[in-house]
Protein backbone atom coordinates (compact mmCIF):
# COMPACT_ATOMS: atom_id res chain seq x y z
CA UNK A 1 0.00 0.00 0.00
CA UNK A 2 1.56 3.41 -0.57
CA UNK A 3 2.19 5.52 1.63
CA UNK A 4 -1.23 7.85 3.05
CA UNK A 5 0.46 9.09 6.00
CA UNK A 6 0.13 13.29 4.74
CA UNK A 7 -3.67 14.48 5.23
CA UNK A 8 -5.38 16.29 2.41
CA UNK A 9 -4.88 19.20 3.93
CA UNK A 10 -1.68 19.15 3.47
CA UNK A 11 -1.65 18.87 0.33
CA UNK A 12 -4.38 21.35 -0.65
CA UNK A 13 -2.87 24.12 1.48
CA UNK A 14 0.70 23.20 -0.30
CA UNK A 15 -1.41 23.75 -3.92
CA UNK A 16 -2.66 27.05 -2.36
CA UNK A 17 0.89 28.19 -1.19
CA UNK A 18 3.10 26.56 -4.61
CA UNK A 19 1.68 26.80 -8.13
CA UNK A 20 1.52 23.45 -9.59
CA UNK A 21 3.28 21.21 -10.96
CA UNK A 22 5.39 20.21 -7.64
CA UNK A 23 7.03 17.77 -6.00
CA UNK A 24 6.07 18.02 -2.15
CA UNK A 25 8.66 15.91 0.15
CA UNK A 26 8.02 14.67 3.75
CA UNK A 27 10.72 15.55 6.54
CA UNK A 28 9.45 13.11 9.34
CA UNK A 29 8.64 10.20 6.66
CA UNK A 30 12.26 10.57 5.64
CA UNK A 31 14.40 10.81 8.95
CA UNK A 32 12.21 7.62 10.27
CA UNK A 33 12.87 5.63 7.15
CA UNK A 34 16.60 6.66 8.14
CA UNK A 35 16.30 6.05 11.48
CA UNK A 36 14.03 2.50 11.14
CA UNK A 37 16.99 1.28 8.80
CA UNK A 38 19.03 2.32 11.10
CA UNK A 39 17.93 0.37 14.02
CA UNK A 40 17.65 -2.66 12.04
CA UNK A 41 21.07 -2.79 11.93
CA UNK A 42 22.40 -1.69 14.95
CA UNK A 43 23.53 -4.69 16.26
CA UNK A 44 26.55 -4.35 13.80
CA UNK A 45 28.41 -1.33 15.44
CA UNK A 46 30.31 -0.40 12.37
CA UNK A 47 27.01 -0.24 10.16
CA UNK A 48 26.53 2.48 8.23
CA UNK A 49 24.21 3.72 5.19
CA UNK A 50 25.44 5.82 2.10
CA UNK A 51 22.13 7.80 0.55
CA UNK A 52 22.06 6.92 -2.67
CA UNK A 53 22.92 10.65 -3.92
CA UNK A 54 21.55 9.85 -7.37
CA UNK A 55 17.86 8.96 -6.00
CA UNK A 56 17.39 12.17 -4.66
CA UNK A 57 20.09 14.79 -5.23
CA UNK A 58 18.36 17.74 -3.22
CA UNK A 59 20.99 19.21 -0.59
CA UNK A 60 18.10 20.18 1.69
CA UNK A 61 17.47 15.87 1.95
CA UNK A 62 20.79 15.16 1.76
CA UNK A 63 21.26 17.58 4.94
CA UNK A 64 18.55 15.82 6.67
CA UNK A 65 20.18 12.50 6.00
CA UNK A 66 23.01 13.60 6.92
CA UNK A 67 21.80 14.92 10.58
CA UNK A 68 20.49 11.32 10.79
CA UNK A 69 23.67 10.06 10.86
CA UNK A 70 23.91 8.77 6.76
CA UNK A 71 26.87 9.16 5.04
CA UNK A 72 26.59 9.93 0.75
CA UNK A 73 26.93 7.67 -2.26
CA UNK A 74 27.58 9.61 -4.83
CA UNK A 75 28.19 7.92 -9.41
CA UNK A 76 29.56 11.28 -10.56
CA UNK A 77 32.08 14.64 -10.49
CA UNK A 78 28.67 16.74 -10.01
CA UNK A 79 27.51 14.59 -6.70
CA UNK A 80 30.70 14.94 -5.70
CA UNK A 81 30.82 18.32 -5.72
CA UNK A 82 27.69 18.14 -4.05
CA UNK A 83 28.98 16.31 -1.30
CA UNK A 84 31.63 18.47 -0.86
CA UNK A 85 29.66 21.85 -0.60
CA UNK A 86 27.99 19.74 2.14
CA UNK A 87 30.86 19.33 4.09
CA UNK A 88 30.98 15.40 3.45
CA UNK A 89 34.34 13.58 2.48
CA UNK A 90 36.54 10.48 3.97
CA UNK A 91 34.75 7.38 5.42
CA UNK A 92 30.84 9.28 5.54
CA UNK A 93 31.74 9.16 1.42
CA UNK A 94 31.32 6.12 -1.01
CA UNK A 95 32.08 6.61 -5.05
CA UNK A 96 30.45 3.94 -7.07
CA UNK A 97 30.79 4.63 -10.85
CA UNK A 98 31.08 2.63 -13.53
CA UNK A 99 32.88 3.67 -17.00
CA UNK A 100 33.78 7.21 -15.23
CA UNK A 101 36.43 9.57 -16.93
CA UNK A 102 40.10 9.64 -14.66
CA UNK A 103 39.47 12.78 -13.46
CA UNK A 104 36.47 11.92 -11.04
CA UNK A 105 39.10 8.99 -9.55
CA UNK A 106 41.22 11.76 -8.72
CA UNK A 107 38.50 14.16 -7.54
CA UNK A 108 36.75 11.08 -5.32
CA UNK A 109 40.63 10.55 -4.15
CA UNK A 110 41.18 14.07 -2.95
CA UNK A 111 37.71 13.99 -1.16
CA UNK A 112 39.14 10.59 0.70
CA UNK A 113 36.03 8.42 -0.61
CA UNK A 114 35.99 5.08 -0.08
CA UNK A 115 36.05 3.86 -3.74
CA UNK A 116 34.43 1.48 -5.56
CA UNK A 117 36.32 -0.34 -8.42
CA UNK A 118 33.46 -1.18 -10.96
CA UNK A 119 35.75 -3.11 -12.97
CA UNK A 120 39.56 -4.39 -12.92
CA UNK A 121 40.71 -2.41 -15.67
CA UNK A 122 40.16 0.57 -13.26
CA UNK A 123 43.34 -0.64 -10.73
CA UNK A 124 45.41 0.72 -13.40
CA UNK A 125 43.49 3.87 -13.61
CA UNK A 126 43.19 4.72 -10.24
CA UNK A 127 46.92 4.15 -9.69
CA UNK A 128 47.67 6.78 -12.43
CA UNK A 129 44.81 9.44 -11.32
CA UNK A 130 44.58 9.57 -7.59
CA UNK A 131 46.99 6.95 -6.64
CA UNK A 132 45.74 3.57 -4.94
CA UNK A 133 44.65 4.07 -1.40
CA UNK A 134 44.79 1.91 1.87
CA UNK A 135 41.28 0.74 1.66
CA UNK A 136 39.54 -0.53 -1.72
CA UNK A 137 35.98 -1.39 -2.05
CA UNK A 138 34.90 -3.81 -5.31
CA UNK A 139 32.00 -4.26 -6.90
CA UNK A 140 31.18 -8.08 -7.70
CA UNK A 141 29.27 -9.73 -10.39
CA UNK A 142 28.60 -13.23 -9.72
CA UNK A 143 26.73 -13.72 -13.60
CA UNK A 144 23.96 -16.61 -14.12
CA UNK A 145 20.77 -15.79 -12.34
CA UNK A 146 20.40 -14.81 -8.80
CA UNK A 147 17.53 -16.11 -6.41
CA UNK A 148 16.60 -18.46 -4.55
CA UNK A 149 14.41 -21.35 -4.76
CA UNK A 150 11.35 -19.12 -4.69
CA UNK A 151 12.03 -16.43 -7.03
CA UNK A 152 14.58 -15.14 -9.73
CA UNK A 153 15.58 -11.16 -8.66
CA UNK A 154 18.13 -10.37 -10.86
CA UNK A 155 20.41 -11.48 -14.36
CA UNK A 156 23.77 -10.56 -12.79
CA UNK A 157 25.15 -12.53 -16.55
CA UNK A 158 23.23 -9.29 -18.36
CA UNK A 159 24.58 -6.46 -16.20
CA UNK A 160 27.17 -4.23 -17.23
CA UNK A 161 28.48 -3.66 -13.60
CA UNK A 162 31.40 -5.26 -11.64
CA UNK A 163 33.53 -7.89 -11.60
CA UNK A 164 33.70 -11.50 -12.15
CA UNK A 165 34.62 -14.28 -9.26
CA UNK A 166 37.99 -14.95 -10.62
CA UNK A 167 39.05 -11.17 -11.55
CA UNK A 168 38.41 -11.04 -8.01
CA UNK A 169 41.05 -13.03 -6.48
CA UNK A 170 43.54 -11.63 -9.39
CA UNK A 171 42.60 -7.97 -9.01
CA UNK A 172 42.99 -7.81 -5.55
CA UNK A 173 46.05 -9.66 -4.99
CA UNK A 174 47.35 -7.02 -7.38
CA UNK A 175 45.62 -4.35 -5.78
CA UNK A 176 48.23 -6.02 -2.37
CA UNK A 177 51.43 -5.54 -4.54
CA UNK A 178 50.46 -1.48 -5.30
CA UNK A 179 49.75 -1.14 -1.16
CA UNK A 180 46.52 -2.03 -0.44
CA UNK A 181 45.93 -3.33 2.87
CA UNK A 182 42.37 -3.88 3.44
CA UNK A 183 39.04 -4.69 1.04
CA UNK A 184 35.39 -4.28 0.72
CA UNK A 185 33.15 -6.30 -1.31
CA UNK A 186 29.43 -4.49 -2.89
CA UNK A 187 26.70 -5.79 -5.06
CA UNK A 188 24.31 -4.88 -6.14
CA UNK A 189 22.03 -8.02 -7.84
CA UNK A 190 18.07 -6.58 -8.10
CA UNK A 191 16.59 -3.60 -7.74
CA UNK A 192 13.12 -2.63 -5.93
CA UNK A 193 12.52 -5.87 -3.82
CA UNK A 194 9.77 -6.13 -1.83
CA UNK A 195 9.70 -8.61 0.67
CA UNK A 196 12.49 -9.68 3.29
CA UNK A 197 14.83 -12.32 0.94
CA UNK A 198 16.82 -10.21 -1.20
CA UNK A 199 19.17 -8.76 1.12
CA UNK A 200 20.13 -11.96 3.49
CA UNK A 201 20.41 -13.66 0.31
CA UNK A 202 23.17 -10.81 -1.00
CA UNK A 203 24.83 -10.72 2.13
CA UNK A 204 25.75 -14.27 2.63
CA UNK A 205 26.98 -14.33 -0.90
CA UNK A 206 28.80 -11.65 -0.25
CA UNK A 207 30.15 -12.30 3.57
CA UNK A 208 31.17 -16.02 2.05
CA UNK A 209 33.02 -14.63 -1.22
CA UNK A 210 35.20 -11.80 1.22
CA UNK A 211 36.26 -14.44 3.47
CA UNK A 212 37.42 -16.97 0.51
CA UNK A 213 39.12 -13.87 -1.01
CA UNK A 214 40.76 -12.92 2.92
CA UNK A 215 42.09 -16.58 2.52
CA UNK A 216 43.73 -16.30 -0.82
CA UNK A 217 45.71 -12.79 -0.57
CA UNK A 218 45.28 -12.36 3.39
CA UNK A 219 44.36 -8.98 2.89
CA UNK A 220 41.44 -8.54 5.54
CA UNK A 221 37.53 -7.72 4.74
CA UNK A 222 36.76 -4.48 5.94
CA UNK A 223 33.22 -4.14 5.09
CA UNK A 224 30.49 -5.57 3.15
CA UNK A 225 28.04 -2.81 1.52
CA UNK A 226 24.81 -4.16 0.41
CA UNK A 227 24.49 -1.24 -2.02
CA UNK A 228 20.56 -0.26 -2.81
CA UNK A 229 17.80 -2.49 -3.94
CA UNK A 230 15.02 -2.74 -1.42
CA UNK A 231 11.79 -1.89 -3.03
CA UNK A 232 8.63 0.24 -1.44
CA UNK A 233 4.84 -0.05 -1.85
CA UNK A 234 4.19 1.25 -5.43
CA UNK A 235 0.93 -0.77 -6.14
CA UNK A 236 -1.85 -1.35 -3.84
CA UNK A 237 -1.73 -4.97 -3.02
CA UNK A 238 2.14 -4.58 -2.33
CA UNK A 239 2.98 -4.86 0.95
CA UNK A 240 6.14 -2.51 2.79
CA UNK A 241 9.82 -4.39 3.21
CA UNK A 242 9.87 -5.43 7.10
CA UNK A 243 13.15 -3.70 7.18
CA UNK A 244 13.65 -4.88 11.09
CA UNK A 245 13.10 -8.67 10.14
CA UNK A 246 15.66 -8.11 7.55
CA UNK A 247 18.51 -6.29 9.32
CA UNK A 248 17.56 -9.46 11.86
CA UNK A 249 18.10 -12.10 9.25
CA UNK A 250 21.24 -10.24 7.57
CA UNK A 251 22.87 -10.99 11.13
CA UNK A 252 21.99 -14.63 11.47
CA UNK A 253 24.08 -14.80 7.95
CA UNK A 254 26.80 -12.74 9.42
CA UNK A 255 26.74 -14.85 12.64
CA UNK A 256 26.74 -18.09 10.63
CA UNK A 257 29.91 -16.49 8.51
CA UNK A 258 31.57 -14.85 10.99
CA UNK A 259 30.84 -16.37 14.13
CA UNK A 260 33.70 -15.19 16.71
CA UNK A 261 36.46 -15.05 13.78
CA UNK A 262 38.70 -12.44 13.27
CA UNK A 263 36.40 -11.30 11.19
CA UNK A 264 33.36 -10.68 13.63
CA UNK A 265 34.29 -7.12 13.06
CA UNK A 266 33.66 -6.42 9.21
CA UNK A 267 30.82 -3.61 8.90
CA UNK A 268 27.93 -3.72 6.88
CA UNK A 269 27.07 -1.05 4.63
CA UNK A 270 23.42 0.26 2.86
CA UNK A 271 23.45 2.42 -0.23
CA UNK A 272 19.46 2.41 -0.08
CA UNK A 273 18.05 5.36 -2.59
CA UNK A 274 15.02 4.77 -3.38
CA UNK A 275 13.65 2.84 0.62
CA UNK A 276 14.51 6.10 2.12
CA UNK A 277 12.59 8.37 0.39
CA UNK A 278 10.43 7.34 -2.42
CA UNK A 279 6.98 7.08 -0.03
CA UNK A 280 8.01 10.39 1.40
CA UNK A 281 7.35 12.39 -2.07
CA UNK A 282 4.14 12.84 -4.43
CA UNK A 283 4.03 14.94 -7.24
CA UNK A 284 1.26 17.55 -6.77
CA UNK A 285 -0.20 18.16 -10.22
CA UNK A 286 -3.51 19.92 -10.94
CA UNK A 287 -6.24 18.54 -13.48
CA UNK A 288 -6.93 20.70 -16.59
CA UNK A 289 -8.27 19.13 -19.08
CA UNK A 290 -11.01 16.48 -19.51
CA UNK A 291 -11.42 15.22 -22.89
CA UNK A 292 -13.52 11.87 -24.36
CA UNK A 293 -12.56 10.16 -27.35
CA UNK A 294 -12.22 6.45 -27.79
CA UNK A 295 -11.17 6.72 -24.01
CA UNK A 296 -11.62 9.08 -21.22
CA UNK A 297 -9.04 11.60 -20.59
CA UNK A 298 -7.81 13.98 -18.00
CA UNK A 299 -5.04 16.49 -18.91
CA UNK A 300 -2.60 17.34 -15.72
CA UNK A 301 -0.28 20.40 -15.47
CA UNK A 302 2.96 17.83 -15.15
CA UNK A 303 3.93 15.16 -17.84
CA UNK A 304 6.50 12.85 -17.74
CA UNK A 305 9.64 15.12 -18.17
CA UNK A 306 8.42 15.59 -14.14
CA UNK A 307 8.18 11.43 -13.88
CA UNK A 308 9.57 9.34 -16.26
CA UNK A 309 9.14 6.26 -14.74
CA UNK A 310 5.23 5.65 -16.05
CA UNK A 311 6.65 6.42 -19.80
CA UNK A 312 9.82 4.50 -19.10
CA UNK A 313 9.36 1.53 -17.04
CA UNK A 314 5.24 1.34 -17.17
CA UNK A 315 5.73 1.68 -13.66
CA UNK A 316 2.88 2.02 -11.61
CA UNK A 317 2.24 5.18 -9.14
CA UNK A 318 -0.68 5.14 -7.21
CA UNK A 319 -2.73 8.56 -7.67
CA UNK A 320 -5.42 10.11 -5.45
CA UNK A 321 -7.74 13.41 -5.56
CA UNK A 322 -6.91 15.28 -2.73
CA UNK A 323 -10.33 15.14 -0.96
CA UNK A 324 -11.66 12.28 -2.54
CA UNK A 325 -9.17 9.72 -1.14
CA UNK A 326 -12.19 8.07 0.44
CA UNK A 327 -14.65 8.24 -2.49
CA UNK A 328 -15.66 4.92 -4.91
CA UNK A 329 -13.86 4.95 -8.17
CA UNK A 330 -16.68 4.97 -10.20
CA UNK A 331 -14.62 5.82 -13.67
CA UNK A 332 -11.68 4.92 -15.61
CA UNK A 333 -8.97 7.14 -17.00
CA UNK A 334 -6.25 7.92 -18.22
CA UNK A 335 -3.84 10.26 -17.00
CA UNK A 336 -2.47 12.36 -19.41
CA UNK A 337 0.96 15.09 -19.25
CA UNK A 338 0.85 17.88 -21.98
CA UNK A 339 4.49 16.32 -23.95
CA UNK A 340 4.03 15.39 -27.57
CA UNK A 341 4.62 11.62 -27.02
CA UNK A 342 1.49 9.38 -26.36
CA UNK A 343 3.49 7.18 -23.55
CA UNK A 344 2.76 10.70 -21.47
CA UNK A 345 1.01 9.06 -19.36
CA UNK A 346 1.03 8.84 -15.07
CA UNK A 347 -2.15 6.24 -15.50
CA UNK A 348 -3.72 3.90 -18.50
CA UNK A 349 -6.99 2.54 -17.79
CA UNK A 350 -7.36 3.57 -13.74
CA UNK A 351 -10.11 2.97 -11.74
CA UNK A 352 -11.02 6.17 -9.94
CA UNK A 353 -13.31 8.76 -8.49
CA UNK A 354 -14.87 11.03 -10.77
CA UNK A 355 -12.30 13.86 -11.70
CA UNK A 356 -13.47 17.54 -11.38
CA UNK A 357 -11.38 21.00 -13.53
CA UNK A 358 -9.18 21.88 -11.07
CA UNK A 359 -8.89 18.81 -8.73
CA UNK A 360 -5.45 18.38 -7.08
CA UNK A 361 -4.26 15.19 -8.13
CA UNK A 362 -1.28 13.54 -5.32
CA UNK A 363 1.06 11.14 -7.46
CA UNK A 364 3.07 8.92 -5.19
CA UNK A 365 6.23 7.56 -4.77
CA UNK A 366 7.58 10.10 -6.43
CA UNK A 367 10.51 10.92 -3.79
CA UNK A 368 13.19 8.83 -5.10
CA UNK A 369 14.16 8.65 -9.31
CA UNK A 370 11.39 11.10 -9.51
CA UNK A 371 13.04 14.86 -9.97
CA UNK A 372 16.28 13.15 -10.14
CA UNK A 373 15.30 11.47 -13.73
CA UNK A 374 13.70 15.22 -15.04
CA UNK A 375 14.44 16.50 -17.91
CA UNK A 376 13.23 19.29 -20.38
CA UNK A 377 11.98 17.23 -23.52
CA UNK A 378 9.22 19.28 -25.51
CA UNK A 379 10.63 22.62 -23.54
CA UNK A 380 8.78 21.59 -20.63
CA UNK A 381 10.42 22.25 -17.31
CA UNK A 382 11.77 20.81 -14.13
CA UNK A 383 9.10 21.22 -11.58
CA UNK A 384 9.90 22.79 -7.91
CA UNK A 385 10.84 21.06 -4.66
CA UNK A 386 9.01 21.75 -1.36
CA UNK A 387 9.84 20.32 2.36
CA UNK A 388 7.00 19.64 4.63
CA UNK A 389 8.77 20.48 7.48
CA UNK A 390 7.91 18.57 11.03
CA UNK A 391 6.72 21.54 12.27
CA UNK A 392 3.96 21.61 9.43
CA UNK A 393 5.31 23.96 7.52
CA UNK A 394 6.27 24.51 4.06
CA UNK A 395 10.20 25.13 2.35
CA UNK A 396 10.80 25.73 -1.29
CA UNK A 397 14.00 23.88 -1.73
CA UNK A 398 14.20 24.37 -5.15
CA UNK A 399 12.65 26.26 -7.38
CA UNK A 400 10.65 25.60 -10.68
CA UNK A 401 12.90 25.55 -13.83
CA UNK A 402 12.65 29.08 -15.93
CA UNK A 403 12.68 29.71 -19.71
CA UNK A 404 15.57 31.72 -19.17
CA UNK A 405 17.30 28.35 -17.22
CA UNK A 406 16.41 26.51 -20.92
CA UNK A 407 17.63 29.59 -22.74
CA UNK A 408 21.26 29.60 -20.13
CA UNK A 409 23.53 26.97 -22.25
CA UNK A 410 22.36 28.14 -25.86
CA UNK A 411 24.96 30.91 -27.46
CA UNK A 412 27.01 31.17 -30.71
CA UNK A 413 27.56 33.29 -33.78
CA UNK A 414 23.93 33.75 -35.39
CA UNK A 415 21.85 33.43 -32.53
CA UNK A 416 19.53 36.27 -31.09
CA UNK A 417 19.85 36.83 -27.23
CA UNK A 418 18.23 34.70 -25.62
C1 LIG B 1 21.06 3.45 -7.86
C2 LIG B 1 22.05 2.96 -6.89
C3 LIG B 1 21.70 2.79 -5.54
C4 LIG B 1 20.32 3.06 -5.01
O1 LIG B 1 19.39 2.18 -5.52
P1 LIG B 1 17.89 2.14 -4.97
O2 LIG B 1 17.18 1.22 -5.90
O3 LIG B 1 17.38 3.54 -5.03
O4 LIG B 1 17.94 1.62 -3.57
C5 LIG B 1 22.69 2.37 -4.68
N1 LIG B 1 23.95 2.12 -5.10
C6 LIG B 1 24.33 2.26 -6.39
C7 LIG B 1 25.73 2.00 -6.77
C8 LIG B 1 23.39 2.67 -7.33
O5 LIG B 1 23.76 2.81 -8.60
Amino acid sequence: MPNFNLSDEVFTRAAQQFPTPFFLYDEQGIRQAAHGLQEAFSWNPRFKEFFAVKAQPNPHILKLLLDEGCGLDCSSMTELMMAERLGVRGADLMFSANAMPPEEFAYARKLGATINLDDISDIETLRQHGGIPDTICMRYNPGGLFGDGNAIMGSPKDSKFGWMREQLSEGLLRLKELGVKRFGLHAFLASNMLGEVYYPLLAKLLFETGKELTDETGLPLDFINLSGGIGIPYKPEDKAADIALIGQRVQEDYEESFGDSELSNVAVNTELGRYITGPYGWLVTRAMHEKRIHKHYIGVDACAVNLIRPAMYGAYHHIHIAGKRDDPAVETYDITGALCENNDKFAIDRRMPAIELDDILVIHDAGAHGAAMGYQYNGRLRAAEVLHRQDGSFQLIRRAETQEDYFATLFGEGLPTF
